[in-house]
């Protein structure tokens, strides 16, 4: 049997932010019909502590089924190394072959921001053009591509627990979009009158609070994806029209929202709907240019499944990658 091995720059070169909102667009869709299989991902601290493992199966009609497994080690930025590392295996689904390694990390920071930009380009004013991000690594800068594929970004703000992170991400990535980008010394600063805001940060506690953000404005919130973990206080959850990418994974895996569930600030009907949903039915969107409208991304298997799909075929066309036998 023939396996294909993508690397990171494979992922890269072969899967424009644009196509890859596209994409995520059908595959929330497909989610949302519930055509795809997407079981809970299994997570494990690993022994010594470092780190944690994640495993992430699932399937998609047509693109076929496969595995991320994902391993987690927060401080592995500092060693130049990204905090996200692994692979997705791809299996076709006539014979159920395997059929690609695909590098997990590129793919993961891709469609993480895929989902978030079909999230802002569905739920965000259309005049949305004032950006803050909170954080300041990999989904920092693949969030703020996918802002600007999907909105005229007039200005970008950045706030990082490190100055020194934040201040390096505002140069490289102001010169990488023509864009200015400011460094603010704390989250309310930078969150204060934004259209859109991006939460990116591995914060366990709330960094971001409801008053700050302002009325009319789309949120992201892309950090916390356990149940004890939080990014954003329940004062916005509770005054945010609040959308997730799976019900099953947001009730089981999200922090902000089942606390708040179990501390009776929400009730059960809060979620307003799938992002696929909306896609499939934009009337279930924002209502209003008022209203606050809030994105949780857990990020879940079929994403990664389509996305390794996408990359395969691409690759079977242009010759991409390497070829093994096993
Ligand atoms: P990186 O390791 O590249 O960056 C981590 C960022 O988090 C840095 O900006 C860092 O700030 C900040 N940070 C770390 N600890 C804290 C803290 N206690 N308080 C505030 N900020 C903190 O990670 P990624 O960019 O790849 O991922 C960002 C988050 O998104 C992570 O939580 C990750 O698990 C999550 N994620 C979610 C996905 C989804 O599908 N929803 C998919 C992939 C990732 P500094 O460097 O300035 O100290």
């Amino acid at each position: 049997m023939k396996l294909r091995i993508l690397s990171g720059a494979d992922v890269r070169r072969l899967m424009p932010m644009g196509e890859a909102i596209d994409l995520m667009a059908r595959t929330m869709i497909a989610v949302s019909a519930r055509e795809a299989v997407n079981p809970l991902r299994a997570v494990m601290a690993l022994p010594g502590g470092k780190g944690r493992f994640g495993l992430m199966p699932g399937g998609l009609p047509d693109a076929g089924f496969g595995l991320k497994a994902l391993s987690l080690f927060p401080d592995n930025p500092a060693a130049g190394l990204s905090s996200h590392l692994g692979l997705i295996l791809l299996f076709e689904p006539e014979h159920g072959r395997p059929v690609a390694i695909v590098d997990a990390a590129e793919a993961t920071s891709i469609r993480t921001a895929a989902v978030s930009g079909l999230a802002t380009r569905l739920l965000a004013r259309e005049d949305a053009a004032d950006l803050a991000i909170l954080g300041s690594g990999e989904q920092a800068a693949s969030h703020l591509e996918a802002m600007a594929a999907v909105r005229s970004l007039r200005r970008v703000r950045v706030w990082s627990r490190t100055p020194e992170h934040a201040q390096a991400f505002a140069t490289r990535e102001a010169e990488r979009h023509g864009l200015p980008v400011e460094v603010f010394p704390d989250v309310e600063a930078a969150v204060r009158g934004a259209d859109l805001i991006c939460t990116v940060t591995a914060a366990r506690q709330p960094i971001l609070r409801g008053p700050w953000v302002s009325a009319g404005a789309h949120v992201n919130a892309v950090g916390a994806s356990m149940p004890n973990a939080a990014e954003i206080d329940e004062d916005l959850l509770r005054s945010a029209r609040f959308f997730v990418d799976y019900r099953p994974s947001a009730e089981a895996e999200a922090g902000e929202y089942l606390m708040a569930k179990a501390s009776g600030v929400i009730g059960p009907d809060h979620i307003a709907a799938e992002i696929g949903e909306v896609a499939a039915n934009p009337g279930l969107g924002r209502r209003s240019g008022d209203e606050v409208t809030l994105f949780k991304s857990l990020g879940i298997a079929a994403e990664d499944v389509a996305v390794a799909r996408f990359l395969v075929d691409r690759a079977e066309i242009d010759g991409a990658g390497q070829i093994a036998d096993i």
